[in-house]
């Protein structure tokens, strides 16, 4: 049986992303659960939005204040360990935090390329701190100076995309081909796109990147592409604070669970979003995921506490919605399970597509921590040391929520 003394049964959730978020706040709306989220920052970071952070489109950061309930504490600290043994967050700053339940939501970063030069030469967009670094080296260097941007997948075409609208000579460096996730005819319109906003694509074989340099990029064919900034977007890395804590994970370190996303090897740990893995039911790294992951780590959860068995997750994918610089866009449309599939929306309606997914998603995110009240750490227990800075205005707060 789990609770405290008062009948209060506590739940951790580790990292405040979507998954975390989303979470936590259909956790705190049920009575008799005490829900303390742990995030390194006091903001929120739109994450889906780093690529515009970068040319100043957007700042891609929400106060807490705005997503997340007034029945979540909110404790701003990194947890550096998860003590399953004694049930209970080591963190980096503060004092170990106890649970009954905890939900891993550490969701993932940049990839480490392991290509020779990249650690030292190559800039990033994964998260908040490696997209705020391209930005200020971008500001710094000439407009004229060439910019490559490694991997034609979602991230790397919206980078390629957005920084070329501003008049950044840009090229994209595939891999192989440009836009693997998409359907073969969908890659047109996006070629199309790059093409006139004077993007130079690099596809083929020999397009492989094997090396990084102060000046550009060498290919595997020998080609060398000179570039004075180059942007690594290839691959997300999840953190190592499951393998870490001793839990088991893939070879990539998601920690693996079963189909109700409990953790193999304790029903009391559920993941949520990208950090974690069905292996029975593989989804791929995303936003749209893991806002469906977060609410269904919450209900494995709130139905073992009630004493009935977790369901499986079901998911449903509508398809993928690339921002191709501020003007266009393409949506690459799916199947429920995420097969891609020939149909899309290009062109500006393709922008405009993109740009309501991207608010529908904070909406959910508002409308979820209405629904498990305001003004997130103002319940008694936050450490008024961190918290007073969780509900300081950040410019994204004055703009509507979309
Ligand atoms: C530029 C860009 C554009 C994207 N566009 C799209 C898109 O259009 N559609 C889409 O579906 N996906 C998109 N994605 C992918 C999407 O952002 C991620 O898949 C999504 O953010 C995963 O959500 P999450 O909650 O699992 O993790 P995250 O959003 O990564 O959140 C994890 C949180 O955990 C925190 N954390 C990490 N370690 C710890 C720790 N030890 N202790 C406490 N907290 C910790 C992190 O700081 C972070 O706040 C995009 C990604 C990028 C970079």
């Amino acid at each position: 049986m789990s609770g405290n003394r008062n009948g209060t049964v506590e739940v951790v959730v580790v990292g405040g992303g979507y998954g975390g978020v989303t979470a936590a706040n259909r956790l705190a709306r049920r009575d008799g659960v005490s829900v303390t989220l742990v995030n390194p920052r006091a903001e929120f970071v739109e994450r889906i939005r780093l690529h515009q952070l970068v040319t100043g489109s957007d700042d891609a950061v929400q106060g807490f204040g705005h997503v997340l309930g007034a029945g979540v504490r909110l404790v701003v600290d990194t947890a550096t360990r998860i003590d399953a043994a004694e049930r209970r967050v080591v963190l980096a700053g503060g004092d170990p935090v106890p649970y009954d339940y905890l939900v891993y939501a550490v969701g993932s970063g940049a990839a480490d390329p392991g290509v020779p030069g990249a650690a030292e030469f190559a800039h990033w967009v994964s998260d908040l701190e490696g997209a705020e670094r391209l930005r200020a080296t971008l500001e710094e260097a000439p407009e004229s100076a060439a910019v490559i941007v490694v991997g034609a997948g979602p991230t790397g075409l919206e980078t390629a995309a957005e920084l070329a609208e501003t008049g950044r000579k840009v090229t994209l460096v595939c891999g192989a081909v440009l836009g693997p996730s998409l359907h073969a005819r969908v890659r047109r319109p996006v070629a199309r796109r790059l093409a006139r906003l004077g993007v130079t694509v690099l596809e083929g074989a020999g397009a492989q990147v094997t090396e990084v340099t102060a000046g550009g990029v060498r290919l595997g064919d020998g080609r060398e592409v000179a570039g004075a900034v180059t942007v690594w977007t290839a691959g997300f890395r999840v953190p190592d604070l499951a393998a870490h804590s001793g839990l088991r994970t893939d070879s990539a370190g998601r920690l693996l669970t079963d189909a109700t996303l409990t953790s193999v090897d304790d029903v009391r740990i559920v993941a949520a979003g990208d950090a974690g893995v069905m292996p029975e039911h593989p989804f791929r790294m995303s936003c749209q995921a893991a806002v469906q992951l977060g609410p269904a780590a919450a209900d494995t959860i709130l139905r073992r506490i009630a004493g009935k068995s977790p369901a499986p997750v079901r998911m449903f994918f509508a398809g993928q919605c690339l921002s191709l610089g501020r003007k266009e866009g393409v949506t690459q449309f799916s199947y429920p399970n995420d097969k891609v599939n020939a149909l899309s929306i290009s062109g500006r309606t393709g922008a405009g597509v993109k740009e309501v997914a991207c608010r529908f998603t904070l909406n959910k995110l508002v409308s979820g921590a209405r629904k498990a009240g305001r003004n997130a750490g103002q319940q008694a227990g936050s450490r008024p040391d961190r918290d007073d800075t969780t509900d300081r205005p950040t410019p994204s707060d004055a703009r509507p929520a979309a």
